[in-house]
């Protein structure tokens, strides 16, 4: 796999989902005054707007809510991974990821739509930080 870009820090709202996939932990939050999940890493609330947010450790399975193929590419980093496929998975804990789905041979026959999937983190050659991205279970 080519070296992807890798956040940049100080970044309060993003830096302990990064710190959590150093760990083999996909991280979310959820809201401690109205239970709603949130996603991707923020501040406040997107249901009630309060700040009181508590970081929570997914069990990584879910399932693929629609995806597509990218077949040519010309950004350096991706440009050697051939076909490849950019997919939203929706986590059992309720939350919704734009990733990648891997670990397959044809990326445009074998994914379906609801299929089961489960995270993976790919370890970056020069970087720090490796990149959840989800396999076939
Ligand atoms: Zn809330």
């Amino acid at each position: 796999m080519p070296n992807r870009p890798q956040p940049r820090f100080p970044e309060p709202n993003t830096e302990t989902y990064w710190e959590g996939a150093k760990n083999g932990e996909l991280k979310y939050q959820q809201c401690s005054q109205c239970d709603e999940v949130v996603f991707t890493p923020r501040v406040h609330c997107t249901k009630c707007g309060s700040d009181d947010l508590a970081w929570k450790t997914s069990k990584g399975e879910g399932s693929v809510y629609t995806y597509s193929v990218i077949r040519q590419t010309r950004h350096p980093q991706f440009v050697d991974l051939g076909a490849y496929a950019l997919a939203y998975v929706d986590l059992d804990e309720g939350f919704r990821i734009f990733t990648n789905v891997s670990g397959i041979d044809d990326p445009t026959k074998d994914i379906e739509c609801g299929m089961r999937v489960k995270v993976e983190f790919e370890q970056q050659d020069d970087g720090e930080y490796p990149i959840p991205v989800f396999v076939p279970v």
